[in-house]
């Protein structure tokens, strides 16, 4: 059975680790050990992500969460805010995101060990680096995981809270080589390539495009002194679209631009990565996430909620690899402040529709 006590035992054990993005070894090591205790076999993949299987009857399923936390995330200090809530000290984050996953994870296969019954077999992946990029879902070992539906315990909010819809997200690295010259004594020998690089940006998608397309330059870096002509010159960006066709006609329309742009300056030479980072999704009936969760919540008394979001998680780097994810609410709120909060009894749902949905066998 979910157990309120044990669950929150466990969410209050694991936000007194701190796991800032880069520094996941303790929890990683923290929640191996606990995944073991279970009776799993846990291991760690090359890029650190835990992962762990429990056996059980018919298609696997994939539980996941995210270890690491947004900073300032050291030394968390939880404290209730009545009977229902937990705050930090208003000095640091709460780790809500994403412990509160990690715990409903942890607390689901307890129950499902404890109690015996019929139920699916478990897969969990616990990811690193999710907050500086995807990037332990990006790594991930994927021969080791065999399910193609996942639950991403990850979104704000009640667990009919869902991430419904996801952007495509293409992000690019141009890098403009030019010729460096003295800038007082011989200009007309030089490639400037900080100059070139601002034609590029000059034609690159900025800001909201329509309203459901996005796109930003985030860096730009180059030139070392004033006066010398800079000879290198890096322009890092992305755009988002929740229509794959806008996002792709960009990408065409971007590197179009800098062909142009690499015509008008025949002696610099210029290097453009522009890519899919992972791709976006619609839930929509038919979808296996949307198929194995959304009779569940409703037959617990929950209305699914889902909604667009403008970010990507580590549910679109597992449909990226053919796994189908949804991403739901486990009671967190105003994450990635110091006013982060967890309201307990969602977190509590959020496990019993989680533990529900395992035990649901396929028909
Ligand atoms: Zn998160």
């Amino acid at each position: 059975m979910i157990t309120r006590d044990r669950i929150v035992q466990t969410f209050l054990d694991l936000v007194g680790i701190d796991s800032p993005s880069g520094e996941e070894d303790a929890i990683a090591g923290e929640l191996e050990h606990r995944l073991r205790a279970l009776g799993l076999q846990a291991v760690q993949d090359a890029a650190g992500n835990v992962l762990a299987r429990l056996e059980g009857a018919g298609a696997p399923v994939l539980l996941s969460a995210h270890m690491d936390t947004v900073e300032p995330g050291r030394g968390i200090k939880p404290r209730w805010d009545g009977p229902d809530i937990i705050r930090s000290d208003g000095t640091t984050i709460l780790g809500a995101d994403n412990k509160a996953g990690c715990a409903v994870i942890l607390e689901v296969l307890q129950s499902l060990i404890e109690d015996g019954g019929p139920h699916r077999t478990v897969e969990v992946a616990v990811s690193r680096g999710e907050e500086v990029g995807l990037v332990g879902a990006a790594n991930m070992d994927y021969s080791r995981i065999t399910a193609r539906v996942a639950i991403v315990i990850d979104s704000g909010g009640p667990p009919s809270s869902i991430q419904g819809q996801a952007p495509y997200h293409y992000v690019y690295d141009i890098e403009v080589h030019g010729r460096s010259a003295h800038a007082g004594l011989e200009p007309e020998k030089g490639i400037p390539a900080v100059t070139i690089a601002a034609e590029i940006v000059a034609g690159l998608p900025q800001g909201r495009l329509d309203d459901e397309t996005t796109g930003n330059v985030g860096i730009i870096r180059g030139g070392l002194v004033r006066n010398a002509v800079p000879d290198y010159c890096l322009v890092q960006g992305e755009f988002r679209s929740m229509v794959e066709e806008k996002a792709e006609t960009l990408a065409r329309s971007a590197r179009r631009h800098i062909e142009t742009v690499q015509a008008r300056h025949p002696g610099a030479r210029i290097e453009a990565s522009i890519r899919m980072a992972y791709p976006g999704y619609r839930l929509e009936p038919g979808d296996p996430a949307a198929d194995l969760l959304y009779p569940v919540l409703r037959s617990l008394g929950f209305e699914p909620n889902p909604h667009p979001v403008g970010g990507g998680t580590d549910g679109n780097v597992f449909r990226g690899h053919g796994i189908a994810a949804v991403v739901i609410g486990r009671g967190g709120y105003n994450q990635h402040t110091k006013d982060e909060y967890l309201v307990v009894p969602e977190m509590l749902d959020c496990a019993r529709v989680v533990e529900a949905a395992v035990r649901t066998l396929p028909a």
